[in-house]
């Protein structure tokens, strides 16, 4: 019952926005937490739907949802776009986060708080200060909710200025990326150890500054498109690298570590045999977000 209220609040809310030709992005649209509880057993609920014939309509629903993840790269129908105005200033704040990372440096860029980026955006002169229009482009991002263009995922740090505190994270030598102390250094460690070193850190802490770059970043290059951008990058604050997750990768693979030619790897078939590795973007989830079987989930929230 549970699950048919999600899918079924789920496609409504889906309904409006995919319906829609071509919408543009303009406002804050709230920030309900949708289906949060039931994500684990959703793909349950896909058979029951398929199986009882008055669902139809779901199903052909479900079979448009799975077309749109599984090409997540491609523009579609319904997909949800910033303004001329929000692009512009989606623009000049990319490129703008682009140079506050090269002034801090890749690895610190990492832990940067959002108040830290300001600062140093105003410091120095190469990078220039964010305007005015900017910080309420960014807020406006950060606060509006992703369901409204296709990002159903929870959301872990719900302030825009949640901070990494550095005492609670380390470096993992040699892969220029940091994991939280305790449980994911644990498991981190324990994969390297049963896999061997042929498995790699690929990403791991990630402040909301960074989450906010990759996330814009991958907009700016699709036009815009935030449900695009979404299917493959969680927005600022829905990302569980921000409190625990990371990323996984085979040594020399490089970007195809983050394509499905990861699950040819060596690193990918040992990872399915450890018991306790979860990948938290299963293939085919409700979430609005395509496979990542790169994505090791540590905890939930709590
Ligand atoms: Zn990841």
């Amino acid at each position: 019952m549970m699950l048919l209220t999600f899918l079924d609040h789920y496609y409504k809310k889906n309904i409006t926005v995919y319906d829609m030709k071509r919408r543009v992005f303009l406002k804050i649209l709230g920030s309900a937490v949708v289906g949060s509880a039931f994500a684990s057993d959703v793909l349950a609920g896909i058979s029951i739907i398929a199986r009882d014939p008055s669902t139809l309509k779901d199903d052909a629903h479900i079979k448009d949802y799975l077309h749109r993840m599984r090409n997540f790269d491609d523009h579609h129908p319904g997909d949800i776009y910033l303004d001329r105005k929000n692009f512009m200033l989606l623009e000049s704040s990319v490129k703008r986060l682009k140079r506050v990372q090269r002034i801090v440096g890749h690895g610190n860029f990492y832990l940067l708080n959002f108040d830290g980026a300001v600062k140093t955006a105003r410091n120095f002169s190469k990078v220039g200060k964010f305007s005015k229009e900017e910080l309420k482009f960014l807020e406006m991002i950060f606060y509006a909710d992703g369901a409204s263009y296709g990002f159903m995922g929870e959301k872990p740090l719900k302030n825009m200025t949640d901070r990494v505190q550095r005492s609670k994270v380390t470096k993992i030598p040699y892969t220029g990326n940091y994991l939280y102390k305790g449980r994911p250094v644990e498991i981190y460690n324990k994969i390297i150890k049963e896999i061997g070193n042929r498995a790699v850190l690929t990403s791991g802490v990630r402040s909301v500054i960074k989450q906010f770059y990759l996330f814009l970043n991958k907009a700016y290059k699709c036009e815009g498109n935030l449900s695009l951008a979404s299917r493959s990058l969680a927005p600022p604050g829905y990302s569980y690298h921000g409190i625990s997750d990371f990323d996984v990768g085979q040594k020399g693979f490089g970007v195809d570590n983050f394509s499905d030619k990861f699950t040819k790897t060596e690193t990918f078939k040992k990872l399915q045999n450890l018991g306790y590795i979860k990948i938290r973007y299963k293939r085919d989830n409700l979430l609005g977000v395509r496979y990542e079987p790169w994505h090791i989930k540590v905890n939930s929230l709590v």
